[in-house]
């Protein structure tokens, strides 16, 4: 009978290892998902003090936070500058006023109709004004047309005549709000 009960506490007892060595696995486990989750809620707030910084005393910023100021200042700088050239290449540029990207000839920003056209180099500005001059020539053959069938043609700007596609806000010829 010894022998037996000797067996079945040997038992019980490796039993009870396992379950406390699961038991230790997913405690361990669950302890390290919550570090994790400290260590990414840390990290964003001190995102978020690095950018809160950032926009309050970049002008101003302390000698030992100048550097990374100035870093991000090239890296915003740095962006804009590729994401102009990105726009340069589909054609497109963004708008001073409300950052909408429009194509490139637009010299009134078919969203909020400002003027656009001061936003470009002077390489791409006379681009834009033979673009304009050609968007103004098809205007006046859209005229002639319109004359033809005494009937102005729908998506039509009715201040400057040129032809417009249909979901703008404001002509992008002259700015008129349509
Ligand atoms: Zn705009
Ligand atoms: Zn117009």
């Amino acid at each position: 009978m010894a022998f037996f009960e000797g067996i079945g506490k040997k038992i019980s007892q490796t039993a009870q290892g396992a379950i406390k060595g699961t038991r230790d696995l997913t405690e361990v486990s669950r302890l390290n998902g919550q570090i994790l989750d400290e260590q990414k809620a840390m990290d964003s707030f001190f995102l978020q003090l690095g950018k809160k910084y950032y926009e309050l005393h970049t002008n101003s910023a302390d000698e030992n936070f100048a550097h990374f100021c100035n870093s991000i200042t090239a890296c915003i700088e740095k962006i804009a500058a590729l994401k102009k050239e990105v726009h340069n290449i589909k054609g497109m540029k963004k708008c001073p006023g409300c950052g909408a990207e429009i194509p490139i000839a637009t010299l009134y920003c078919e969203v909020c109709g400002c003027e656009t056209k001061n936003d470009v180099t002077q390489a791409e500005g006379n681009a834009v004004q033979a673009e304009g001059n050609a968007v103004q020539a098809e205007g006046n053959a859209v005229q002639a047309e319109g004359n033809a069938v005494q009937a102005k043609t729908p998506g039509t700007c009715p201040n400057c005549n040129i032809a417009l596609p249909e979901h703008v806000s404001f002509c992008t010829g002259c700015g008129h709000k349509l």
